[in-house]
């Protein structure tokens, strides 16, 4: 029996583990083997797993497992819903302490995406949002966030061993730049190329711009893809619909993404959910273009999921809204809605279990 509260393995770094090993005796460079099995093979039992060296096999014997130092993320899938075209493939995922989380699997042209959480609720309280409407849980750790990789992942290749899942999005239930520390780290050992290997390029961040975090995100270089939810084109337009523009808005949002491309050289991803009559009309369009001049940007239109705690309804001006965008030379990308039949917007799954 360990005094201290047990940890999990998942939430070990590479040089964490190391670490371990070392602590407990054993030489560190058994954690490669370690380190392959959890992240490249997603074993779900390393005391199973073939190949490890009789010191290795005798510390997991010792350490990991129930009452004892360590445990494995591997959170239960609690709902399991897909699409009429089978090409979006969603998880209720309940955590160790009963909560849940919602991971979804989208494999659209050959592409195949994970779409991870990175908190329980969101504290952010974005109107239309289903996360926003249950309020903050808790932080994610980042075993449970590499979890969900894992866990699409192993429903990837079960469908057929040859796929490879290549894309990540952490547009989930929560606001990854609340939780920063967490989901760096869990994106360091989910782009690991000994691990579950994916492109640093292909990994989005999806943020209600969090203006300290996506500063912190340039000076630290992170190489991942950053995309902004912007939703309004002034002060008021986004406050209603994003409360914690109140805290960070507008203007000093729009500064920090300039200062992000500047230092960066990066291209952000704007988001934009269209609400009819209250974001979607040709001057909000207009707005946008002069907001973003000069920005190297790309904008992405999502079609407002309804959801229940919500009165909105969605818009149909996405077509003129994107062509005013275009005009004034912006890449922009009106998206389908896809997934809607299985609740596929932010938090519903979780919501409908409620109901
Ligand atoms: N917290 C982050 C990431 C999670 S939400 C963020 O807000 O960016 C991912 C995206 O889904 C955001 O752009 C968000 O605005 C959008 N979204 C949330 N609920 C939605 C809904 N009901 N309909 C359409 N888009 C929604
Ligand atoms: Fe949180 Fe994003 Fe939902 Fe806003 S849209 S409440 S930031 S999860």
């Amino acid at each position: 029996m360990s005094a201290s509260p047990p940890r999990s393995l998942h939430d070990l770094s590479f040089a964490a583990m190391e670490n371990e090993l070392r602590a407990a005796g054993v030489s560190a460079h058994h954690a490669k083997a370690l380190w392959r099995a959890l992240h490249f093979h997603g074993a779900l039992d390393p005391l199973g797993h073939d190949g490890f060296s009789p010191p290795l096999q005798r510390w997991l014997a010792s350490a990991v497992g129930e009452g004892k130092e360590f445990f494995l993320d591997a959170p239960e899938v609690v709902v399991e819903s897909h699409s009429s075209d089978l090409l979006t493939r969603k998880f209720l995922l309940r955590l160790r302490d009963g909560h849940c989380i919602e991971t979804v699997l989208m494999g659209y042209d050959g592409r195949h995406t994970a779409c991870v959480s990175t908190q329980v609720g969101c504290a952010m309280g974005c109107v239309f949002c289903a996360t926003g409407q249950m309020g903050f849980v808790r932080h994610l750790r980042p075993g449970e966030i590499i979890a969900q990789v894992l866990h699409a992942r192993r429903v990837l290749h079960a469908s057929d061993p040859q796929r490879r899942l290549r894309n990540l999005v952490l547009m989930g239930m929560g606001e990854p730049l609340h939780n920063y520390a967490a989901v760096m780290q869990a994106l360091d050992a989910i782009s690991n190329v000994r691990g579950i290997n994916i492109g640093p390029s292909k990994i989005s961040i999806s943020t209600v711009g969090v203006v300290p975090g996506i500063l912190r995100m340039a000076e630290e270089s992170r190489p991942y893809r950053l995309a902004v939810s912007l939703h309004g084109s002034t002060e008021a337009e986004r406050a209603a619909l994003v409360p914690v523009s109140k805290q960070w808005n507008l203007a000093e949002l729009i500064s920090a993404c300039r200062t992000y491309g500047t230092l960066t050289g990066k291209r952000i991803f704007v988001e934009w959910t269209l609400v009819a009559g209250r974001n979607d009309s040709l001057e909000t369009a207009g707005r946008l273009a002069e907001l973003l001049s000069g920005m190297d940007v790309h904008i992405n239109l999502i079609p407002l999921n309804p959801t229940s705690g919500f009165g909105g309804t969605p818009s149909t001006a996405g077509h003129a809204f994107q062509r005013v965008l275009r005009a004034a030379g912006f890449p922009c990308t009106l998206r389908q809605r896809r997934g809607i039949d299985v609740a596929a917007g932010c938090g519903q799954l979780q919501a409908a279990k409620r109901l």
